[in-house]
């Protein structure tokens, strides 16, 4: 399964709850101990197993685009070439 990652920026996020919903491996939090300047608990990664998949679903569902998705490039496959 391909690998990846995200970036929230967290002092653009309003707290709105939404890309914890959608994530499929459950991996975005609300940050529920502190505020960002705004006053709005903002959204956070919590991935120590490192099993997000780079799907992309939380950038797409954030209306306020605070979600970067950074995805693991693969070297293409070599192929035998018939003689
Ligand atoms: S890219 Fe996909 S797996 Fe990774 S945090 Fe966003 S929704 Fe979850
Ligand atoms: S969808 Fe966007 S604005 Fe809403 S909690 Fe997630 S990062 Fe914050």
């Amino acid at each position: 399964m391909a690998k990846g990652t995200i970036w929230i920026d967290s002092e653009r996020c309003k707290g709105c709850d939404l890309c914890p919903t959608v994530c499929p491996q459950n991996i975005i939090l609300m940050d529920n101990d502190s505020l960002n300047g705004k006053g709005y608990h903002s959204a956070m990664l919590a991935d120590p197993e490192n099993v997000c998949t780079g799907c992309a679903i939380c950038a797409m569902i954030c209306p306020d685009v605070c979600i970067t998705v950074f995805r693991e490039t693969r070297a293409p496959r070599s192929s035998a070439i018939p003689a």
